[in-house]
């Protein structure tokens, strides 16, 4: 059986499971023994396993990916094209978005008891956020810490900064290519080592996927408070709507029109890297997964996978961008904020670039969807509305994020004039 099967099993499992223990056994004793000692610790194993390898991963791709491009010209144009190609097609999401939620304008749906009681009942997780908003920087600092004066002090903590670390790689990769050949010959070896044992760690990793991924569907359909997705329907629909026209439209658009391939046949091939972003939560827990797919399934190049995708995986979100847009025009509709247009082009820069700086973990957005929602005068409280519904929508926006980075992938394999396999 193939693994993605296998996974979607998990997947399937672990709903239906957690529906009907949400439903029947919801609360007891041993559904609370089951979940805090079986589910939640299986499901943490699981993911913090494929983290555990991202650093290294991307280190290893990143800069290998530059040494193998090898000449700083055609480095500079690749650049340039993934670059573009995230900043113009988050926007393109984002504006879906936006466009939707002024259509739809579900703050207008939600009954004033409702919003009463769920800043109430999730006061306590909105006060956590705020405060570790206010200890987030973002801004010109957040520009600075990119080039990291201590490259390991930026990765050794509990949130790495992910974009110096994407500097510190892209720096090696680029002197391994000035330095001579016989030099460079000893490090690239080592990079490639660590490249091929990622694989190997990350298998094994995989073959646990329908268990991991059972345990963490179970975890959240079984506490999920299903109430919720009827009480802020006109939202989630809204945010869900947007997600896929941008899936289905957008990216069989884009398959189609820049690289030539059946945007059908195209889905088919990264299934397994849809399901394992859906069933995480995390573009940073996928990303093995989705490097050893596009190279293997869609024959693109591992100096464009290994460049691309460790860069999509934190730069590109259009789901997270696109998700990010709504909810803030939606709590501002809730709380009567007007938005003009000028401000809207405002939350739209801000979308776009706050996904970049989010972390590739679940709910990651969050903290920086707080700062923006701060910059447009919505109560930074207000989140707490939609926290009860976020790993829902957290899962489904995490596909788009990881299906964008692939889709950038094939643009610019195709473009540099490689063949995708057929
Ligand atoms: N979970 C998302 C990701 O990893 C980030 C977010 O939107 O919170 O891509």
């Amino acid at each position: 059986m193939s693994r993605h099967a296998k996974i979607f099993i998990g997947l399937t499992f672990g709903a239906v499971a957690g529906v009907l223990s949400n439903m029947f056994l919801s609360p007891s004793p041993f559904l609370s023994f089951f979940q805090q000692y079986i589910t939640d610790p299986l499901g943490k194993i699981f993911l913090n396993f494929l983290i555990m390898m991202v650093i290294p991963l991307v280190f290893a791709s990143l800069s290998l990916g530059v040494a193998q491009i090898g000449d700083l010209k055609k480095l500079g144009r690749i650049g340039f094209k993934t670059i573009a190609y995230f900043f113009v097609v988050t926007t393109l999401a984002v504006t879906i978005g936006l466009t939707l939620v002024n259509l739809i304008r579900p703050g207008d749906y939600l009954p004033e008891e409702t919003k009463v009681k769920l800043l109430d009942s999730y006061k306590g997780q909105a006060s956590e956020i705020k405060t570790a908003t206010e200890n987030t920087e973002f801004g010109i600092q957040t520009l600075v810490n990119i080039v990291p004066r201590n490259p390991i002090a930026a990765v050794a903590k509990p949130n790495p900064d992910m974009l110096a670390l994407i500097f510190f790689s892209l720096m090696i990769g680029i002197a391994l290519t000035v330095i001579s050949k016989e030099k460079a010959e000893p490090l690239i070896k080592v990079l490639e080592g660590i490249n091929d044992i990622t694989i190997v760690i990350i298998n094994i990793a995989m073959k646990l996927a329908p268990f991991g991924v059972f345990a963490l569907i179970f975890s959240v359909t079984s506490r999920f408070g299903f109430d919720l997705l009827v009480a802020l329907s006109m939202y989630v629909i809204t945010v869900l709507l947007g997600l896929l026209i941008h899936q289905i439209g957008s990216f069989s658009i884009l398959i189609k029109v820049l690289t030539k391939y059946s945007p059908l046949k195209f889905f088919k091939k990264i299934e397994t890297v849809m399901l394992t972003a859906f069933s995480t939560s995390s573009s940073s827990a996928t990303l093995p997964t989705t490097i050893s797919t596009s190279q293997n399934n869609l024959g693109i190049p591992s100096q464009i996978t290994g460049f691309v995708l460790p860069l999509g995986a934190t730069m590109n979100m259009n789901g997270t961008a696109l998700f990010e847009g709504v909810t803030v025009l939606f709590l501002a509709q809730v709380f009567g904020v007007q938005l003009s247009f000028g401000v809207q082009l405002i939350v739209v820069l801000m979308s776009v670039l706050t996904a970049i700086g989010t972390a590739g973990v679940p709910s990651g957005s969050i903290p920086l969807l707080v700062m923006v929602m701060v910059m447009v005068n919505i109560p930074a409280e207000g989140i707490a509305i939609i926290l009860g519904v976020d790993r829902i929508l957290d899962m489904c926006r995490t596909v788009l994020n990881v299906t964008g980075d692939i889709t950038c992938a094939a643009y610019v394999a195709k473009t540099e004039g490689y063949e995708l396999k057929k």
